[in-house]
């Protein structure tokens, strides 16, 4: 059975019977593949043809909405050849469902949330639901419906539209479409958090066990894991608990103490953690929670178990209470307890626990290590892992804890003369070097010249926000002289989009960025859009506190934790940032890094350059 849809480029043939082998057989393929190897067509078809000789379903897992887009569109090809039901999901949004897209409040509830609000709606009173867009699935016409989704391939939001129109929530009828799919498409945590997992399995009837996990942009997966495992509490969230408590009577939580009782004390205890703080971050002792509950309180650690427990018990009275009233069922005195419990019953050695003043004070747990995580990855049938950026590969999969991993690296099969990269030897963006004026202005005079020398689309990635900042200060958008687009932190995606299509329909602009964030890692910029990158240092991260102990956490567990904690992330963020230029066969373009460090990480070819300015113009020269 033959299934990719279009004549093979130089490599696909390659990848998709490799990618298949261990699909079928079991355990995780672990790839770098380069620009236009085409990772999604290749992957889809590999994995279709093993989930068709092993009775498998074909789970491809997506962090962002245009990449879902990409494989229901590669998916529509491929059913040229074998048709195909495609169904993509997400979580549960306000947007999407009409009982509640009309309330700016429920505009910011998490999934968890509107799914128990959305359970409200649905439930029947004599026979008859709130909900009519739920109550019309009983009559729905499936066969119909799947006769459609696989005519039309339709991404998520035009199924939106299509079930609207039919007054359909489109949400549940998704979930009765998966036990018939072929290919689910979804957001990561359907599969690593259990919570979600459990109700998807069940929704699509297929343990994990028969499911080919397809994970795309791996190279994020272990900060994913890392994150989901992690959880904080701050000094504003204790407001607002105190105020939630307040206006539901502030009720006993053990032996005569109230929950004011509890969040006065806490807002002491997180102000008392401020003495561990060095700059913005601080480790605190493992048992200090504990301690300094159990002072306060003048209580036993059983009580403090049991207080925790109130708490989350309190939580879900508030919490359905709200639900009745059709309101958002949030609670952040419930929230507090989860936190609270989450401090008590994690171990040491995988998790620290730190202190963080950033805007607001907060007590974090922070989870090092991702491997209980990514336990979904050893119990289904096989998975994929992809990413232009994964080397190297045994460690991403000793990080995971992938045991059976078989790993390889396909070349991009453009033209490798397409792309210049050079660094300059004589500025570094090291943390003591940051202080040498001298330093600073040759950066800034170097980015000044890269961006004033062409009169092609340039980008400037920063290694943080911070020196962005400082170079705006000190008047480089000025000295430059041409139209500048600024990537501002913590922007809406609307507005990203917006600064990103100003600068790609600009030409002969300049675009402000940093490294890491989300133009250098996740956009394309095709053809003239962009074809220069200034890479402004070597973007390691932060010597934090976090910084510090995650690299004590990599030392013991790998031997080496400079290299995993630092040098390997950074790397992968220049090459990322790099790979921005390159996204066709024809495109051309040209990197200088600003770092003569570049030359100690791994995976980065790149050439001296004396006069950074005359070798970028004479490459493109070269390419003619
Ligand atoms: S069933 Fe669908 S339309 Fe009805 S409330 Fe729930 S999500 Fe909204």
């Amino acid at each position: 059975m033959e299934l990719f849809p279009y004549p093979f480029r130089k490599g696909q043939e390659e990848i998709v019977k490799f990618l298949r082998e261990v699909s079928i057989i079991g355990g995780a393929a672990v790839i770098e593949s380069g620009t236009g190897t085409g990772k999604t067509v290749t992957s889809l078809s590999a994995a279709i043809e093993a989930a068709k000789l092993t009775g498998c379903k074909v789970v491809y897992l997506t962090r962002t909405r245009s990449q879902q887009k990409q494989v229901v569109t590669e998916c529509a090809s491929i059913s040229k050849n074998l048709p195909l039901l495609c169904v993509p999901i997400q979580g549960r949004r306000a947007s999407s469902c009409p009982m509640m897209s009309e309330d700016p409040e429920l505009v910011t509830g998490t999934p968890e949330e509107l799914s128990k609000l959305c359970s409200e709606y649905k439930r029947k009173e004599n026979g008859i639901s709130a909900c009519e867009f739920f109550s019309n699935i009983e009559t729905a016409d499936l066969p119909e419906i799947i006769q459609y989704m696989k005519e039309k391939h339709p991404t998520q939001e035009e199924f939106d539209v299509y079930c609207k129109e039919r007054k359909l929530c489109s949400y549940e009828l998704t979930k009765l479409l998966l036990p018939d799919a072929d290919v689910i498409v979804a957001p990561y945590p359907f599969i690593f958090m259990p919570q979600i997992f459990t109700r998807f399995s069940d929704w699509a009837e297929t343990p994990l066990s028969s499911m080919i996990l397809i994970i795309d942009e791996a190279h994020n997966l272990p900060d994913y894991l890392r994150e989901i495992m992690t959880s904080e509490y701050s000094l504003r969230a204790l407001a607002l608990a105190e105020k939630e408590a307040k206006e539901w009577g502030d009720p006993d939580i053990s032996d005569g103490f109230k929950i004011t009782d509890l969040t006065g004390v806490m807002e002491d205890i997180i102000k008392a953690a401020r003495e561990y703080l060095v700059e913005d971050d601080g480790i605190v002792p493992p048992y200090f929670m504990q301690d300094e509950l159990m002072e306060r309180l003048g209580t036993g650690s059983r009580t403090i178990s049991s207080i925790s427990d109130s708490l989350i018990n309190v939580g879900e009275i508030i919490s359905e209470a709200k639900k009745k009233k059709k309101k958002l069922p949030r609670t952040y005195v419930g929230s507090l307890g989860r936190f609270l419990q989450h401090w008590y019953m994690t171990g040491d050695g995988f998790y620290v626990r730190l202190v963080e003043d950033h805007d607001n004070t907060r007590l974090k747990v922070y989870c090092m290590d991702p491997r209980e995580a990514a336990y979904p990855l050893t119990a289904c049938h096989s998975s994929i892992h992809m990413s232009g950026t994964l080397a190297p590969l045994e460690d991403y999969a000793r990080e995971l804890g992938i045991e059976r991993a078989e790993t390889r690296v396909f070349e991009s099969p453009f033209n490798p003369d397409n792309l210049y990269v050079g660094h300059v030897t004589d500025v570094s963006t090291k943390y003591e070097e940051m202080s040498d004026p001298e330093n600073i202005a040759r950066l800034e005079d170097l980015t000044v010249g890269i961006a004033r020398c062409t009169d092609r689309n340039t980008a400037v990635f920063f290694p943080s926000y911070k020196l962005m900042e400082t170079f705006i200060k000190d008047g480089i958008p000025e000295r430059i002289g041409k139209d500048i687009f600024f990537e501002v932190r913590g922007m809406s995606q609307p507005d990203l989009m917006e600064v990103v299509e100003g600068f790609a329909n600009t030409p002969q602009s300049v675009l402000f960025a940093v490294t890491g964030g989300r133009i250098s890692e996740g956009l394309d910029f095709p053809d003239k859009d962009l074809e220069v990158a200034v890479v402004i240092g070597v973007p390691y991260p932060r010597p934090t506190a976090l910084h510090k102990a995650f690299t004590r956490y990599c030392e013991i567990r790998f031997g080496d934790g400079f290299r995993y904690a630092s040098k390997i992330p950074a790397a992968r963020r220049i090459r990322q940032a790099i790979g921005r230029l390159i996204r066709s066969e024809d495109d051309i373009g040209a990197a200088m890094i600003l770092d003569r460090r570049v030359t100690a990480l791994e995976g980065i070819e790149s050439t001296p350059s004396e006069n950074p300015c005359k070798d970028i113009a004479d490459s493109f020269i070269k390419k003619g």
